[in-house]
Order: structure tokens, then C-alpha cells, then sequence
């Protein structure tokens, strides 16, 4: 199996877990003593109803291929899916792409 690293620090990562805290849960990478925060986990399950995206073989593959694969699966829903499916899915993925592109520029 490849080692997947973390997209915050780039530690080779052990294992992915969630905490609640105040009622929302987050994301986290696990890589020796301190964890790693990825993000709020609602927004993954959201992904994950809307894009049928999953984050089971998380640690199965190299993270830049992932990231290629989820996008043409993307693309590829994209242009099967019919109006206001359609136009909320093109208006997500711009809002992902743009966020993506702001922290691009922060790097
Ligand atoms: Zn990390």
C-alpha cells in the first residue's frame, strides 16, 4: 500500500479520524503525537451525498491521482446530471474550485 501524506504538512499519515467538538465534527490526519486538522467533516459527508464521493480508500492511493480521479468523476456526474441538479453541481464545483484557487495562492 502507498503512503499517503498530509495535505496540511506533508507527514506520511497513519491513519484519518474525526472529533466532535461543540457538535460538529472535523476532519483530522493522525501522523505521531499531534494531528493535523483537514476541515469541517459536514462539508465531507455533503460531498460525499451530493457527489457520491467517498472517503474509504482515503489511504489507498497516491493524493495527487486521487485528486484526478475525483475530478473526472466529477466532470463526468456533471455532465450526466439534468437541470437543477446540473446547475447546483457546476455552482458547487466552481465555489471548490475557487476556494482551491485562493489557497493556492496563500502557499
Ligand atoms: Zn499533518
Amino acid at each position: 500500500m502507498s503512503v499517503v501524506e498530509c495535505p496540511r504538512c506533508g507527514k506520511n499519515v497513519s491513519n484519518f479520524g474525526t472529533k466532535t467538538i461543540n457538535d460538529r465534527r472535523y476532519l483530522f490526519a493522525y501522523h505521531g503525537n499531534r494531528p493535523c486538522y483537514l476541515g469541517s467533516y459536514d462539508s465531507y459527508v455533503h460531498a460525499e451525498r451530493l457527489w457520491g464521493i467517498g472517503l474509504s480508500n482515503i489511504s489507498d492511493g497516491d493524493l495527487e491521482d486521487m485528486l484526478m480521479e475525483i475530478f473526472s468523476r466529477l466532470l463526468h456526474k456533471v455532465r450526466r446530471a439534468k437541470g437543477e441538479r446540473k446547475e447546483r453541481m457546476l455552482k458547487e464545483l466552481e465555489e471548490i474550485l475557487e476556494e482551491m484557487h485562493k489557497k493556492l495562492q496563500d502557499v
